[in-house]
């Protein structure tokens, strides 16, 4: 069968649904792999690199007409109207939002596997797209940090005097709260972080950092964190106030599944924190941020001197190697669909993983799929 990677239709999406590497390995399970020209060039990826792995380079007509179309996120309706009746479209597709789409879908018999609905089963992992971005997001948060604040991140001792280490604080230690502390470690930063689920502090120590103790300590049966009540949160803004006040760079990842993102950082909190202070809000582009006075896709610069940055868009700021892991991801999926190697896949609707990503089906709406037991 032949897939098509058109290029990405978002204005300021700089990711391609893969790369060079990836699709050899797809040519390699017996796809044909066709690419819209130019898809790649805002990741550093040419057309010439994907015809030598086995890719046609083709026209956006005939990218979005393919047997299987992949990009990253839900197409808009004129994309949607080349996709062919029959085909299989792959990619995030916002379950959660409007519902006018999936009917569309449905009767245009074109089955959707929603990336950013595949289940949180440890062997899922390999082809959970929103870990993958969580990580490089995690990375880029703390390189963007770095490159606003006015110190290094690694202590010296110099002929000129003793440079103590840029410390920097974490709130929220899931996927991108690991990768922002692995990677201010790295840089040589002193790092601790704070998470409601107490079961993370060994995850903090084992990378470098310190943990530090809230008031506040959640049972977390499947790994996700529960919204505060008015106490709890009373408590928790006192810890977050005192060691924004500590530390020189503050990165909040904090997340509840299906809520507005929890307010971490009031703006008393930033009125205490010392001049060349930074702030990065990974919960900016979710209604409001963790951060009381962060604006999504801005940096704001307070009158005592704090930077706030609001991206939403982290992982877009890492193109190539984004998109190299979501190009991993899609592999991956089609590993476990195309057990013979000969091109053709199977959406095995007994299996949860295939199942829980399965929108549409033939002409059937498949969503919302059954639960999954998250383990
Ligand atoms: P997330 O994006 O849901 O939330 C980020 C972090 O914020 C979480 O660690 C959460 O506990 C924390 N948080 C929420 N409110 C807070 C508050 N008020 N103060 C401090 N911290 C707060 O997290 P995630 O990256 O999706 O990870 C959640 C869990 O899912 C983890 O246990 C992770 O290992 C697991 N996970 C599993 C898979 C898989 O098995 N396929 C994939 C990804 C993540």
């Amino acid at each position: 069968m032949l897939i098509g990677i058109p290029k990405e239709p978002a204005p300021r999406q700089t990711l391609v649904a893969g790369t060079p590497d990836t699709v050899g390995k797809l040519v390699k399970l017996g796809y044909d792999v066709c690419i819209e020209t130019g898809a790649g060039v805002s990741a550093d990826y040419a057309d010439e690199a994907y015809e030598e792995a086995g890719a046609r380079i083709v026209t956006t007509e005939e990218a979005w007409g393919a047997d299987i179309v992949t990009c990253l996120s839900r197409p808009p309706e004129d994309k949607v109207a080349l996709i062919k009746r029959g085909a299989t479209l792959i990619s995030r597709l916002n379950p959660h939002g409007d519902d006018e789409f999936f009917p569309k879908l449905a009767d245009a018999h074109i089955t959707a596997l929603a990336l950013d609905m595949v289940p949180r089963l440890s062997r899922a992992q390999a082809l959970d797209v929103r870990s993958s971005m969580m990580n490089v997001a995690g990375n880029r948060a703390v390189i963007e940090a770095a490159n606003t604040f006015n110190r290094m991140f690694a202590g010296q001792v110099t002929a000129a005097g003793k440079i103590p280490p840029a410390k920097v604080y974490v709130i929220g230690v899931g996927v991108a709260g690991l990768a922002a502390i692995g990677t201010a470690v790295a840089m040589g930063a002193q790092v601790s972080a704070t998470d409601v689920r107490p079961e993370v502090a060994d995850q903090v120590e084992s990378l470098g950092g310190t943990f530090v103790e809230i008031p506040v300590k959640q049972e977390s049966a499947d790994g996700y964190a529960k919204a505060l009540d008015e106490e709890q949160q009373k408590l928790t803004l006192a810890v977050y106030t005192e060691q924004c006040a500590e530390n020189d760079i503050v990165i909040t990842t904090a997340h509840v599944p299906g809520r507005k993102a929890p307010l971490l950082i009031t703006a008393e909190a930033v009125a205490k924190m010392k001049p060349g202070s930074i702030i990065v809000d990974m919960g900016a582009s979710r209604h409001g941020g963790n951060c009381e006075l962060s604006v999504a896709d801005q940096v704001v610069k307070t009158d005592n001197g704090v930077t706030i940055i609001g991206y939403t868009d982290l992982p877009a700021r890492l193109p190539g190697q984004a998109s190299q892991l979501f190009g991993q991801n899609i592999v991956n999926l089609f590993k476990l669909a195309t057990k013979e190697k000969n091109g053709i896949p199977t959406w095995d609707m007994d299996d949860e993983v295939i199942r829980g990503m399965t929108v549409a089906l033939e002409g059937q709406i498949m969503w919302p799929p059954p639960p999954v037991n998250v383990s």
